[in-house]
C-alpha cells in the first residue's frame, strides 16, 4: 500500500534537493518491501544500500569539512558553533568572532561574498 504523505515528502525532497534523487527509488523500495512484509530484500539489494550508505558517509564528511572549515574561516568553534555550554572546546562561547579567524579561510570562503556586497565596502588590498 502506497503512502501518500511519504511520497510527498519524496517528491518534495527531491524537488528541493534533485541531487538525491538516486536514492528514492532504493528508499521507495525499502518501504514497499517492509510493508508488503516481503522478504525478498537479498544480496543486490543489501549491496545497493550498502553502496548508498557509502556515498552518503563521504558526502556527509566532505560537508562536515566544509563546515569545519567555514567555522574556522569565521573565528567559530568548529564542534559547536557556541551552541553547547557543555562543549570541551569552547563552553558555548565559540560564536563567530570568538577565535581569531582563520586567515587563508577566510579569504578563500568569506572575502569574496563581503566583496560583493557594496555596502560592507571591502577595499582590495594592494599586493607588495
Ligand atoms: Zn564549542
Amino acid at each position: 500500500m502506497a503512502n501518500a504523505m511519504y511520497d510527498k515528502l519524496i517528491e518534495h525532497v527531491v524537488s528541493q534537493r534533485p541531487e538525491l534523487a538516486p536514492y528514492t527509488e532504493l528508499f521507495q523500495n525499502l518501504t514497499s518491501a517492509n510493508e508488503n512484509n516481503d522478504h525478498k530484500f537479498g544480496k543486490k539489494q543489501f549491496r545497493k544500500l550498502y553502496n548508498t550508505a557509502i556515498v552518503l558517509e563521504e558526502d556527509l564528511e566532505d560537508a562536515v569539512s566544509e563546515l569545519d572549515d567555514l567555522a574556522m574561516a569565521l573565528g567559530a568553534c568548529e564542534k559547536c558553533w557556541g551552541d553547547n555550554n557543555r562543549c570541551s572546546k569552547c563552553r558555548g562561547n565559540g560564536v563567530t568572532g570568538y577565535y581569531m579567524p582563520d586567515d587563508k579561510l577566510f579569504r578563500q570562503l568569506v572575502l569574496p561574498a563581503l566583496k560583493r556586497l557594496p555596502w560592507i565596502g571591502v577595499v582590495e588590498e594592494q599586493s607588495v
